[in-house]
């Protein structure tokens, strides 16, 4: 689907309550609250009539409730109906209720502000409660409150109706009857500007299990009814209006997410070994330090790529050097984690967020992005390589800089980072003893002078989303030639085993941090390829260790050779689909 033209893509944190992963159209809930009006009783025998006037708005409101707990039955013993039981005990509560009619009593005044009197008083005493969560249950008396100042003005149509399925509800804040409400209309995700951790709207939409991120803040300024929007319940992540590159990695995070859920328990902590004990090292690709518990839960090793471009999202100005060294020093030196590949930022081309900055060019893919983007802006790449290098006194760091194709462009890199390096120790600030220099290897002319790259880059990584986008000529975000895009493509193929050829000779570690590396598919042709490291979507780590513990360097060297023979993709890849097919039968069976 294309990104509406003129829609801006916004990207948003919060705390994500329930986990997975959805994409849909927003649907902004705006949850008004009942105007309430003063009325002063100035005859006595109105006092009675609002006392009765409150009294059956109580019933009301109770009878709503009830209606909704028994169209709710088919969750007999869940979260949400717990709640609802809770919102009538407020309701029948003596200090509520005889609060409210000495309000009217007392202060005559109508129904409606004596319930608003009770609230506010609520809130005053709640408002001074330290202990989170007993704050947060203000929430509750007045979404009590609202419903009866509802009823007293005849409002007894449900709070939500007509959702249609499949949207994305977006909302200041949800109560846990609303979202129990919005869920028999199918909703498939909940995001909320309000809400924490503790909330009941959260406890209820983890017991629902629909994915759900709350406290965004700001998601109701900036999200609209039928904007496209994606939710990360996990990482806590809210895209709106996603690109096509955003719209297609969380269409493959969606489904690894499904597929790691179940592997994950069993595979994620153990080593990625194969049976005649060849060790790979195993890593994870993020984009946002959200993914870093989940990096570490799946059974990453390290990071393999850190996709630093997405710390430029949603800014007017280009992040400073303490924002760049905050987002460093949470990755790097983490417990668990035995390194960090940072990648200087891939801005340009596809990366959205780089328009502020770049007039759009025609040919964004092969325009001014990556390092040559780096070396064309060095304000921007100084601060953030001064930013990696402070960070690197925490733990093991190495550099990589993005689709370089040719040994001038890692010279000026490396040049420049020398320059920053000297200047911060001049200056005293500490760094890294050792930090390395590595290259994506992702344009076809950086294949072909491996070699020489070899002999002034510290390691190599792959970047085959990029790579087989420049040596096939299939724009990878293009539907249209999407049925070229083939990794296993002869040419692909005898690429990739000559990098990994390359950096050996010198003597380098060669690893593959493109999409292909979590595809279980090509998991033996890549062990066969003699890599060092797969680094992948964290949510594939545990089943690309499943495949490698049950397989061994031996077989996966013999059917590489065997295709690497074969000239057409049809042949390499029925052998492939058939080899994996026979060897893990519950894998790949439909
Ligand atoms: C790649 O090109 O394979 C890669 C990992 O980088 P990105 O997807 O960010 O371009
Ligand atoms: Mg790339």
């Amino acid at each position: 689907m294309e990104k509406e033209e003129g829609k801006p893509t916004f990207l948003l944190r919060g705390i994500g309550v329930s986990p997975g992963i959805v994409r849909g159209k927003a649907y902004l809930y705006d949850r008004v609250d009942e105007p309430v009006t003063l009325y002063k009783l100035t005859n006595p025998d109105l006092v009675a009539k609002e006392v009765k006037r409150l009294k059956k708005a109580l019933r009301e409101s109770e009878r709503q409730l009830r209606e909704l707990k028994n169209n709710l039955g088919f969750m007999a013993g869940a979260e949400p109906l717990y709640i609802i039981d809770v919102y009538m005990m407020i309701l029948r509560d003596k200090a509520f209720v005889k609060g409210t009619v000495q309000n009217i009593e007392e202060a005559l005044v109508n129904a409606e502000w004596a319930v608003k009197m009770t609230i506010d008083r609520y809130r005053a005493v709640f408002e001074k409660v330290t202990d989170h969560y007993l704050r947060g249950r203000i929430a509750d008396i007045e979404y009590v409150g609202q419903r009866v100042i509802r009823s007293l003005a005849g409002i007894n149509k449900p709070v939500i109706k007509d959702l249609g399925k499949g949207v994305i509800i977006i909302a200041r804040d949800l109560s846990p009857a609303d979202t129990a409400q919005m869920m028999m209309d199918k909703v498939l995700g909940f995001a909320t500007d309000m809400g924490g951790k503790t909330s009941h709207t959260a406890i209820v939409t983890k017991a629902i299990g629909i994915p759900a991120v709350l406290g965004l803040e700001t998601l109701t300024a900036v999200a609209k009814t039928n904007d496209e929007i994606i939710i990360d319940g996990t990482s806590g992540i809210v895209i709106i209006n996603p690109d096509q590159e955003m719209l297609k990695r969380y269409e493959d995070k969606k489904r690894l997410y499904l597929d790691a859920e179940l592997v994950t328990l069993k595979y994620a902590r153990l080593p990625a070994i194969t049976r005649d004990n060849h060790k790979i090292k195993i890593s994870s690709n993020i984009e946002f330090l959200e993914e870093i518990p989940t990096a570490i839960s799946c059974g990453a090793e390290g990071i393999g790529l850190y996709r630093t471009e997405f710390i430029y999202i949603n800014r007017e100005s280009p992040p400073t050097e303490e924002d760049h060294f905050q987002s460093y020093s949470r990755v790097i030196g983490q417990n668990g984690l035995a390194w960090t590949n940072i990648r200087t930022f891939d801005l340009g081309a596809d990366k959205v967020f780089a328009e502020a900055k770049s007039p759009r060019e025609a040919n964004p893919q092969m325009g001014l992005r990556a390092i040559r983007f780096s070396l064309k802006e060095k304000e921007l790449f100084i601060t953030q390589l001064r930013a990696i290098l402070r960070a690197s006194a925490m733990g093991r760091t190495r550099v990589l800089f993005p689709m370089i194709s040719s040994v001038e462009e890692l010279r000026e890199a490396k040049e420049i980072l020398g320059q920053v390096k000297q200047g911060l120790v001049a200056e005293g600030v500490p760094i890294g003893d050792k930090v390395e220099v590595g290259i994506m290897i992702e344009v076809p002319s950086a294949v072909v002078m491996a070699r020489d790259l070899a002999k002034e880059a510290d390691f190599f990584s792959i970047g085959t989303n990029d790579l087989i986008q420049y040596l096939l000529a299939v724009d990878r975000v293009n539907e249209k030639v999407t049925y070229l895009y083939e990794p296993l493509h002869p040419a692909i193929l005898r690429l990739l085993k000559q990098v990994v050829e390359a950096g050996h000779e010198a003597g380098i570690p060669v690893s593959i941090c493109g999409e292909m590396a979590g595809e279980p598919l090509y998991t033996v042709i890549l062990l066969g390829m003699e890599l060092d490291e797969l680094s992948m979507n964290p949510l594939a780590i545990p089943r690309i260790k499943k495949i490698i513990r049950r397989t061994s360097l031996g077989e996966s060297k013999a059917l590489l050779n065997e295709v690497l023979n074969y000239s057409s993709v049809a042949e390499i890849r029925k052998r492939v689909e058939s080899f994996m097919g026979e060897r893990f039968p519950e894998e790949f069976s439909e």
